[in-house]
């Protein structure tokens, strides 16, 4: 299990090597559910064992609509066609907040569904095809061939590998690497790019009309997922977020957050990071942690405690000061 679990983590299944200590059974996911402003949340799921999808948003504006990340499991796809027939659009585009797998795995299904689509996204991806995606496929592969999978994650290692080798199609079609304001199907949003946050390149979006912050993984529970994090950019891009003026932020992960939530979230990933770069005992930055961001742990302490765990000595290990550097 310890062998192959880099890999995994790689791939978003961070949860799997911790046993939850009681079996929680996440409540049924209303889909599309509309949060104001011509714009609908489908809460992304992070079942016991199994990996995350991120959150998706659907939204609309005169010229049609469009999508803010695709998941990646076939269920969370599902959701997303239910929300789409829901208000009885099609869309138009997709807007990725980040090349992670439980972000963009939708996309080839979707745009061979509706060829018009277009993919707005960052160049990140094409790294993170030829270096990091291609290294985690690799690892599990030889997991897989090991038979050091757990039956109940295979599923999981396979569609992330099927995805993988579909990388060409989950590439954007408008490349947004600096920030701008734009028009998407006739909506304007700011999109704003932050450099070396949780990826090389995050895209995180700005509606301005709505005073909402739309932020991918600079937000995500019951922990940071710092797997390919420069964990000071992504403060910087925090700082950034507090100061757009949003009054509502919807994370990668986890329930919507007034921007009072946000600002106990943000303070609780900064201590966190202040201390896994101190010398104290790594185990106080994870209580720290659990203490700091209490509200979002939900009742799976015993999972967040072994993912902090992870993520403290990631960052402990300067394992990720090279994402710093890019
Ligand atoms: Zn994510």
């Amino acid at each position: 299990m310890r062998r192959w679990l880099p890999a995994l983590l790689a791939l978003g299944l961070a949860g799997c090597a911790a046993k939850p200590a009681v079996e929680f059974v996440p409540p049924p996911r209303a889909y599309a559910h509309g949060i104001g402003g011509a714009t609908f949340l489908i809460g992304g799921s992070f079942a016991p064992g199994r990996s995350p999808d991120g959150n998706s948003l659907i939204l609309y504006g005169p010229e049609g609509a469009f999508l803010i990340d695709s998941g990646r499991h076939a269920e969370h796809l599902a959701l997303i066609r239910q929300g789409f027939s829901g208000i009885g659009m099609t869309p138009v585009a997709i807007v990725n907040t980040h090349w992670h797998l439980d972000h963009v795995s939708g996309n080839p299904a979707l745009k061979a569904e509706f060829p018009g689509i277009k993919i707005y996204g960052t160049s990140a991806i094409d790294g993170a095809l030829s270096g990091f995606l291609a290294k985690s496929a690799e690892s599990s592969r030889k997991a897989l061939a090991d038979g050091a999978v757990p039956a109940s994650a295979v599923p999981d290692v396979e569609g992330d590998l099927a995805t993988i080798a579909r990388g060409a199609e989950l590439r954007p079609d408008i490349v947004v690497d600096e920030s701008r304001d734009m028009t998407i199907a006739g909506r304007p949003l700011s999109l704003r790019v932050a450099r070396n946050a949780a990826t090389e390149r995050d895209l995180w979006i700005y509606d301005a009309a709505e005073k909402r912050a739309i932020v991918g993984d600079l937000v995500t529970v019951p922990v940071p997922f710092l797997d390919t994090a420069c964990p000071e950019g992504w403060l910087k891009a925090l700082d950034e977020v507090t100061a757009s003026g949003a009054e509502q932020v919807v994370p990668g992960h986890g329930p919507i957050m007034p921007i009072a939530d946000f600002g106990t979230w943000h303070r609780a990933f900064s201590d966190f990071v202040a201390c896994a770069r101190g010398t104290g005992a790594l185990e106080g930055c994870s209580a720290g942690w659990l203490a700091g961001a209490a509200k979002w742990i939900g009742p799976d302490t015993a999972r967040a405690k072994a993912m902090a765990d992870y993520y403290g000595e990631l960052i402990r290990s300067k394992k990720l000061d090279g994402y710093c550097r890019a």
